[in-house]
């Protein structure tokens, strides 16, 4: 990768008319430092979030040595990036053939399941492979209930007393049992963690039978932008909600219990922008070369609101103006010609925006690189490395709405 000391400066000196993502390391590890040193238990990274080779590679430099895989591929990234790392296959819903690979082949030996099915599924490899069950921890998911950008306990995951027959029953067979659940992704009700901490203390005093792990799961919030009318919200507070968690732990009576916890996004959100041109100024409407089917489809479908900031072409002349800028919300349309690939959030840009400019959107490491597609022929794979985190970047003539405020007094 290319190196600049700014996402600006990349743009000035490459002028890129396809989408270009600047990767920051530095942010990275340090975001990765806050988790390993905040969290009392192991970390283990959710590939999903961004499963690059860059990005393990820095996460396992960072000292990051658990990884949470869930597919062939993510196992196979992971160890890529580290041979030793132990990898944690949490998906509670697998294929046959992959549970044999992942036991098999990559030496896995922790395994999510919410169903007797599933149980038999890793019995089958365990038998056929004369793997000792009681190598093998398999932690049962649990449904739980909150509010997140994202509600994956919909889909996933065994109620209270489904929880506690499955646990009868892997202790039975043998296997070491753990207790897992994931309240959701960009989680906003905390309370959501306690509502799961105490639903894991119900299923482990019934169960009766002896834990080995307890998986906290992911959903830790990343800052984002905000709406630059209304107060700016107080930025999430990583070390605050993990104490928070901490202390649920210790008060239910589950403080003995070795901790796993699954961190997607709050570790790799700020890691990366990606800087877009303005194909077209129309009105209020600016047409950019990425959209949702590219970079942009975790703010569309979690409504988040991403951080942008202005970089005007130096090369094209300009309309006097007698007024100053002004910040203006715009909405953004995607390259692609379908009719939904439009922003559910608008930019708050400078109003002297204009067709050939760039603009930065920051935060973007985590559900981007993942989600590209190459609907329509688009599929932006450009990437500079850059040295100043998105937000202390200077110089620009317009604004981030990290800072409206500042920018507009
Ligand atoms: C997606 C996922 C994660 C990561 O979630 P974030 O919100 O990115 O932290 C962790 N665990 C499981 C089981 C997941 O599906």
């Amino acid at each position: 990768m290319q190196k600049f000391e700014t996402a600006r400066d990349a743009a000035l000196a490459l002028r890129p008319d396809r989408p270009l993502y600047a990767f920051r390391p530095s942010v990275l590890t340090a975001d990765a430092g806050s988790f390993l040193s905040g969290f009392r238990g192991l970390t283990a990274y959710a590939v999903k979030t961004n499963g690059e080779d860059f990005v393990l590679d820095a996460l396992a430099r960072a000292g990051v040595s658990a990884f949470d895989v869930a597919s062939p591929a993510e196992f196979a990234a992971a160890r890529r990036a580290s041979g030793s790392a132990r990898l944690l296959y949490m998906h509670p819903v697998k294929a046959q053939s992959d549970v044999r690979l992942g036991l098999e082949t990559y030496g896995i030996r922790s395994i999510a399941v919410d169903h007797e099915d599933e149980i038999a599924k890793v019995l089958r490899v365990v038998r056929a492979q004369d793997i000792p069950p009681g190598d093998i921890t398999v932690f049962v998911r649990l449904a739980t209930k909150g509010h997140a950008a994202y509600e994956l306990s919909k889909k996933f995951g065994a109620t209270p007393a489904h929880a506690v027959e499955l646990l009868r029953r892997i202790d039975g067979i043998g296997f070491r049992a753990g207790l897992t659940f994931h309240v959701g992704s960009q989680v906003e009700d905390l309370a959501a963690y306690d509502r799961a901490v105490a639903t894991a203390a119900w299923v482990r005093g019934r169960a009766g039978v002896p834990l080995a792990e307890l998986d906290i799961g992911g959903g830790f919030p990343a800052p984002y932008g905000h709406d630059p009318k209304r107060p700016a919200p107080p930025p999430p507070d990583l070390g605050g909600l993990l104490a928070r968690i901490q202390r649920e732990i210790d008060d239910w009576g589950l403080g003995d219990l070795p901790l796993v916890a699954e961190p997607g996004r709050v570790i790799v959100a700020r890691c990366l922008s990606v800087v877009v041109r303005v194909l077209l100024k129309k009105g209020q409407r600016l047409y950019i070369n990425d959209g949702i089917w590219s970079s942009l489809s975790d703010s569309w479908t979690g409504k988040i609101m991403l951080p942008a900031q202005l970089i005007p072409d130096p090369a094209r002349t300009r309309a006097k103006r007698n007024t100053a800028p002004r910040l203006a919300p715009f909405r953004v349309c995607g390259a692609t010609c379908d009719s939904v690939d439009i922003l559910t959030r608008p930019f708050w840009l400078p109003d002297t925006v204009a067709t050939g400019d760039w603009i930065e959107i920051g935060h973007i490491g985590a559900y981007s690189l993942a989600l590209r597609t190459h609907f329509n022929g688009f599929y932006p794979n450009d990437f500079v490395e850059v040295a100043a985190p998105f937000e202390s970047t200077e110089g620009l003539e317009g604004v981030a709405n990290v800072e409206p405020r500042a920018a507009m007094a």
